[in-house]
């Protein structure tokens, strides 16, 4: 059998830990078989990231910038027990936050949907696409920590000399201060991403903020969303027959929990990071949701949404069996190929990308699965597979569906 051939390079970019063993296996075993793998690599792994100060991460945003589609392996976001056990000259930011910051834009993130595999909350009958935000707030932060009693002060001085000046708390004893910003533009990008995916997929979009607190910060954000859809969405939103509601995020989160599904879920960069992990979680596992960032220039990167299984990696690095679920990583390929063959009018990577999908799920569906799904499916005698032996599995289904 001919190897699909691509065009222009994916940018890769692998990651950490557990997520980076099911990296190669996925290559290995469902990618190079079938496709002449065209990528520009990069090693967003912390020792690399640690070797290159993090310049790594810079120049593999960049790339995504040149060639348009990137897929990335999850990472290690380093913490102080990051900073001793991989001897870290900085405690690096994260590079999720890194690249979003380079390329801006939204992530949606929706539940992969299998037979077998119910939602715990009773009346989600259909996906909940969360759209995060992915620029500012605490990803961006300034911290510090104040060891004696004195005053914190927010101090904005425009190009043009003239200042502003609040008091943000007069300390008597030791804490904690932080300063964090958004753009306008950002938010008008986030919005006008969210609207348009919301057409495209025939979706209604809930917004919720907490406006009733942050008068002037979460305003800016509600603000903005109304005005750019009454300017510039409206009308489309009628013809569809869609609706746009904002409501205090407190309100929409007790109405997500009533709702059946089916809508996108706008949120603001942390209530996103925290949401999507429920929702994922609520769906299935975090190892069933997709994700995606789409920046305004439409560039698109595609990861999983978990992280990158550290307990299950140190159980792998004592030689002891794992079984985790490599489902969102397989699906971060294959939204990334089917969007390189879609951009380089590549029918071939489409179809491939659609068949592992396929492959992929009907694995599931025939019983076969890792242990996360097998505590949860309603399937009778589930099988459970090793890391390895389920991305086996998937390639002998995918094998078939080929031939
Ligand atoms: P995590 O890697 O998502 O894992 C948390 C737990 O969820 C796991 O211990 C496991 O539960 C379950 N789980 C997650 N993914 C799974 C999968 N594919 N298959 C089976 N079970 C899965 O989160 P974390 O442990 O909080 O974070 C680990 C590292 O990942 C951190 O260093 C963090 O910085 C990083 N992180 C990276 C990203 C990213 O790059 N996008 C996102 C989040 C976190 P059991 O152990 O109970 O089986
Ligand atoms: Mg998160």
């Amino acid at each position: 059998m001919d190897k699909i051939q691509m065009t222009t390079p994916l940018v890769e970019m692998d990651g950490d830990e557990m997520t980076r063993i099911l990296w190669k296996m996925i290559k290995e075993e469902l990618l190079l078989p079938f496709i002449d793998l065209n990528t520009e690599y990069y090693d967003l792994g912390l020792k690399y990231r640690n070797e290159t100060e993090d310049q790594v991460t810079i120049e593999a945003a960049e790339a995504t910038k040149k060639y348009g589609v990137a897929v990335k392996c999850a990472t290690i976001t380093p913490n102080h027990a990051r900073m001793e056990e991989y001897n870290l000259k900085k405690m690096y930011k994260s590079p999720n936050g890194t690249i979003r910051a380079i390329l801006d834009g939204t992530v949606f993130r929706a539940p992969i949907v299998v037979k077998g595999i119910e939602p715990c909350v009773r009346n989600w009958k259909k996906p909940i696409t969360i759209a995060r935000h992915a620029y500012g707030d605490i990803y961006k932060n300034t911290e510090f920590y104040v060891d004696k009693p004195g005053k914190a002060e927010l101090i904005y001085t425009s190009e043009d000399g003239e200042e502003k000046r609040a008091l943000i708390h007069e300390f008597t004893s030791p804490g904690v201060v932080m300063g964090m910003h958004n753009m306008e533009a950002s938010i008008a990008s986030f919005a006008r991403s969210c609207f348009n995916y919301a057409l495209d997929t025939k979706q209604d979009v809930w917004f919720g903020a907490k406006d009733t607190i942050s008068k002037t910060y979460d305003g800016k954000f509600k603000a903005v969303f109304q005005k750019i859809f009454e300017e510039e969405f409206r009308e489309k939103f009628d013809a569809a027959g869609l609706t746009y509601f904002f409501s205090l995020i407190d309100d929409i989160v007790a109405r997500v929990m009533k709702a059946e599904g089916g809508f996108i879920w706008a949120c603001k960069n942390y209530d996103g990071d925290v949401m999507s992990d429920m929702v994922s979680s609520a769906f299935g596992s975090l190892a069933m949701m997709t994700s995606v960032l789409v920046s305004p220039q439409g560039y698109y990167e595609y990861e999983a949404a978990h992280g990158t299984v550290q307990r299950h990696y140190y159980r792998y690095m004592e030689g002891k069996e794992t079984s985790t679920n490599s489902v969102a990583t397989i699906f971060a390929w294959t939204g990334a190929l089917r969007k390189r063959g879609e951009l380089d009018g590549n029918a071939a990577l489409m179809d491939f990308a659609d068949k592992l999908e396929k492959a992929t799920l009907s694995t599931i569906e025939s019983g076969k699965m890792t242990k996360d799904l097998a505590s949860i499916t309603s399937l009778k005698h589930p099988k459970v597979l090793s890391s390895r032996d389920f991305i086996l599995a998937v390639r002998s289904t995918l094998e078939g569906m080929m031939s």
